[in-house]
């Protein structure tokens, strides 16, 4: 049925009003949810397919809202990231990382997302230096997940960032690996420790020939260069055999676990790590 132009104008503007407000409303309690204990880490294995174990957990970042319930990341970091809230938040989730890591085994790394605004911040290594030392995390277990969109706007910038991260000690991995428009061209300026292939790529699986083909490509040029791989979004046995057989590195996925709680990790990894 067709709307009537004027009765569809008249509830678009009022809508708009709702939707401003509501933004508001969610960042004014975005200042507050790290004072009140909001935000919550949860952590997904990574498991290594020739060690036959878990090697490193991914720290994702959870915000339980009193009233609004669990709220995605993908909404409030984008918001968090427009505030500049992004910088004490992204602060807080490397030191409670780095905390939590360092009471597991000394061979499970912990992966960190770390936004392009806080990258870009003048803080980020200091921030990084100051979680290892509180937690006494060697820095070879920390590994800071980056998006290509940092080399959008300034390569020569991004690249003297990284390299002084790395003389930190910790590790540096590509995230989303695949979904940029020119990706090759930055692994050529700085060896990665590590592509993470986006799931994306493996959702295409079993449904497109030319998938299982790029992610030969992806593995093939990841061992040239000395980096590892790990597919993300894996969620049956038939996505794991596929990847296994074109020399993917880790898997990270719903197959193996969702995100939990750092009180469920130590359980997880002695169910994965026995099968
Ligand atoms: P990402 O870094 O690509 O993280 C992977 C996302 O895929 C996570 O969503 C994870 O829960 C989800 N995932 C894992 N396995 C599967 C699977 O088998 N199937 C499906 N459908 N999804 C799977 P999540 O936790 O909602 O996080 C979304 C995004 O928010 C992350 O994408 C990352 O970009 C961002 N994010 C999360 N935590 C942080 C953080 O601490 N700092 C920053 N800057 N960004 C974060
Ligand atoms: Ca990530
Ligand atoms: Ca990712
Ligand atoms: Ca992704």
């Amino acid at each position: 049925a067709k709307q009537d132009g004027k009765g569809s104008h008249r509830f678009f503007e009022p809508a708009m009003d709702a939707e401003a407000q509501a933004r508001r409303a969610m960042e004014v309690d975005l200042h507050d949810a790290l004072r009140n204990g909001e935000l919550e880490l949860h952590f997904q294995p990574l498991f290594g397919l020739s060690q036959n174990r878990v090697t490193a957990f991914e720290a994702l970042l959870r915000w339980n809202h009193p009233v609004r319930g669990m709220v995605s990341p993908l909404q409030f970091i984008p918001l968090a990231e427009e505030t500049g809230l992004i910088i004490p938040i992204g602060e807080w989730v490397i030191h409670e990382a780095c905390r939590v890591a360092a009471s597991w085994p000394d061979h499970i790394r912990i992966a960190v997302n770390v936004s392009p605004v806080q990258f870009r911040s003048s803080t980020l290594n200091s921030i990084v230096l100051q979680g290892l030392a509180r937690s006494g995390l060697d820095p070879q277990r920390l590994e800071l997940e980056i998006t290509e969109s940092l080399f959008i706007d300034n390569v020569e910038a991004t690249l003297a960032s990284l390299h002084s991260l790395r003389t930190l000690g910790v590790r540096v991995a590509l995230d989303d690996f695949g979904t940029g428009y020119s990706s090759l061209s930055y692994l050529r300026s700085f060896p990665f420790d590590k592509l993470k292939i986006d799931r994306s790529f493996i959702v295409d699986l079993l449904a497109h020939e030319g998938a299982t083909a790029i992610i030969r490509a992806i593995t093939t040029l990841a061992d040239a260069l000395g980096m590892e791989t790990t597919a993300e979004g894996v969620e049956n046995s038939d996505q794991l055999d596929i990847l296994r057989a074109q020399g993917c590195g880790q898997i990270q996925g719903y197959f193996f676990s969702k995100p939990i709680p750092a009180g469920d990790v130590a359980q997880l990894l002695q169910k994965l790590d026995q099968d």
